[in-house]
């Protein structure tokens, strides 16, 4: 890195340090590209590491841990009322998770040779970054930028109150007690894993969600079982219904519930989607232009922006904000501007909520498919045929496959049911791939699995 006058002059500057950006850096750097990484935390690793994906995944292994336990007094055994300790909970996932993996990033960039700048950037011009971190200023001349800067948990519209005791995402997975009655607005992919956590650590889980389902969007095959389950984990799940307001009284907080009035709780977690972070990156000062409402800043497939020198990545680039399509994005945008033919064209993005049971989608859904006009057929394979289920106690599964009558070829796949997030591998490939019906249902899989169930579901079609 040459110095000049409080002026470093590099290859490639990348803004936000998640998964998006790492990955983009770390390709950068394999292509012999010199990369800093720009990111206020100075870490490596961003909202999935530290307040998301990783930390939320490792409380819900602890939900599996106490329900498998629970279900296992239908196989006589007992283990007996689990006691639960907060704080060696808390170090395990804090330490032995997040750390390890947090170091690992670290070490990772040193061996490629990344540089990691903490501090906040903004464009001055399509050129250079200006980093703040507290009262020391630095800038960045770049040949080219990459903006990963992610997404932020959006607000509840009309409610402004500001407590410990309303939380967001983040603030949840720090585990600060387990409350004895907890709200979760919104049921999404948050409002349901983390639900799930806290109900299972022994919360009372009182569930509002606006619209007429869980998980809206999501194909209704799925979501049944998890319904089902959620129905009884929770106390309560309200459809239909909006939060109108909030207040703290005293070590309460009285939640305003549309047609069920003022209801009490110890806590309450808002997950109602989250926002695109593209505000206060001086992008007024390059080419870069936003999606009118949303924030999102507008790519191609080679993820470039309207302003040459600056590509973007991730959750800041719309949906679906998931790490691993923000990973993907990060390589492509490497290779691009290092002159590689790369492109953002997969076919599939797979999808998973880690729930019990999980649900996991990759390519299209029935409805999906019926809506582009496209002759589809359909075959669901319920678990309660699968020997593998059986002998875990869990015929509640159900795999569903759709593929192009007139083609063959598999076009969607959706996996409600314990491990379907890891099933949907499968799946993935062979949508990415063109697989046909015939090669799933020819392809030897091993007995006895759950992997079986998608074999099973091709055979189906086959007939
Ligand atoms: P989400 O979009 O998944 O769900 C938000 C839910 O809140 C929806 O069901 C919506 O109808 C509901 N809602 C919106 N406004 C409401 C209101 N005023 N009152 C009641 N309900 C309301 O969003 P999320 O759960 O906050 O998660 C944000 C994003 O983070 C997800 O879309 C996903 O991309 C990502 N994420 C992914 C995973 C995963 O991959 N397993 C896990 C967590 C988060």
């Amino acid at each position: 890195m040459v110095m000049g006058d409080l002026v470093d002059e590099i290859d490639v500057a990348v803004l936000g340090g998640g998964p998006g950006g790492y990955s983009a850096a770390f390709r950068c750097a394999e292509l012999g590209l010199e990369t800093v990484v720009v990111d206020a935390t100075r870490r490596l690793g961003g909202a999935c590491l530290f307040e998301g994906c990783i930390p939320s995944k490792a409380l819900l292994h602890i939900s599996a841990v106490l329900s498998e336990a629970e279900r296992a007094r239908e196989f006589g055994i007992d283990f007996g009322e689990p006691r639960i300790s907060l704080d060696p909970l808390r170090k395990w996932k804090q330490e032995r998770v997040v750390g390890r993996l947090a170091r690992g990033l670290a070490s990772m960039a040193r061996a490629k040779g990344v540089e990691v700048v903490g501090g906040r950037g903004a464009f001055e011009d399509s050129t250079t970054l200006r980093i703040e971190d507290g009262e020391a200023l630095r800038k960045i001349r770049f040949k080219h930028a990459i903006i990963a800067t992610g997404s932020r948990p959006g607000p509840l519209p009309g409610v402004t109150l500001q407590s410990d005791r309303v939380m967001d995402s983040a603030a949840a997975l720090e585990l600060p007690e387990i409350p004895e009655r907890l709200l979760v607005v919104g049921g999404g992919y948050i409002g349901l894993e983390l639900g799930t956590v806290y109900a299972t650590l022994g919360s009372r889980v009182s569930l509002v969600e606006m619209t007429d389902g869980l998980l809206p969007g999501v194909d209704r095959d799925l979501v049944q079982p998890l319904h089902r389950r959620v129905e009884k984990l929770f106390a309560a799940v309200h459809l239909r219904t909006k939060v109108t307001a909030l207040r703290e009284v005293g070590a309460e907080i009285e939640a305003e519930v549309e047609g069920l009035g003022v209801q009490r709780f110890d806590r309450v977690l808002i997950a109602v989607g989250r926002r695109a972070q593209s505000g206060g990156l001086g992008l007024e000062a390059t080419r870069v232009r936003l999606a009118d409402r949303s924030g999102f800043i507008l790519v191609d497939d080679r993820c470039r922006t309207d302003d040459p020198h600056i590509y973007a990545v991730g959750d800041v680039t719309g949906e679906p904000m998931l790490a691993h399509r923000a990973m993907r994005q990060g390589k492509v945008a490497a290779e691009v501007l290092a002159g590689q033919p790369s492109a953002f064209d997969n076919a599939s993005i797979p999808a998973v909520v880690f729930t019990d049971p999980e649900i996991a989608w990759c390519g299209l859904s029935e409805a999906q498919a019926k809506g582009q006009g496209i002759d589809a057929k359909v075959a669901k394979f319920q678990w309660a045929a699968s020997g593998r289920a059986a002998t875990i106690g869990r015929s509640d599964g159900l795999t569903k496959l759709v593929a192009d009558a007139g083609s063959g070829r598999v076009i969607g796949v959706g996996i409600v049911g314990p491990g379907a997030g890891e099933l949907i591998a499968e799946a993935t490939l062979a949508v990415e791939t063109a697989a046909l019906v015939e090669d799933v249902a020819a392809t030897i899989h091993a007995h006895p699995t759950l992997s079986e169930t998608l074999m099973e579901a091709a055979e189906s079609l086959l007939g």
